[in-house]
């Protein structure tokens, strides 16, 4: 029988959802690659979810996240105690991850989209 750990595979099952239905909007971040676009891209934020402790939601570009953090988490250990994540705002975090928010990065809670300026 498999052993596996609870919070991990709803997580993952939201992530399907999402990419079909537009906002809200989570990405799994999977590689360096993609770590470094959307720290480049400087829009949204990172949740880092653990399966000890609280997800935290994150600036893309704060100084609290770490290469070797991801490295080790999605990795080595194949997102098994957790993942990281991009989200489009921090009420998209809050509401599928149950994240909180970083203390050392602080993202704002009131983010308004750029969009809401248009036309
Ligand atoms: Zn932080």
């Amino acid at each position: 029988m498999a052993v596996y750990n609870s919070a991990w595979p709803r997580t993952f099952i939201f992530v399907e959802k999402a990419t079909g239905c537009g906002m809200p909007e989570a990405k799994e971040v999977t590689s360096f690659e993609e770590l470094r676009k959307f720290r480049l891209a400087d829009e949204g934020y990172f949740v880092i979810t653990d399966s000890n402790r609280d997800a935290i939601i994150h600036k893309v570009n704060a100084k609290c996240i770490k290469a070797d953090s991801f490295n080790l988490k999605v990795t080595l250990n194949e997102g098994k105690q957790g993942g990281w994540f991009w989200v489009d705002s921090i009420a998209t975090a809050a509401h599928e991850f149950r994240a909180k928010r970083c203390k050392v990065c602080k993202p704002e809670l009131n983010l308004v989209q750029p969009s809401t300026f248009e036309g």
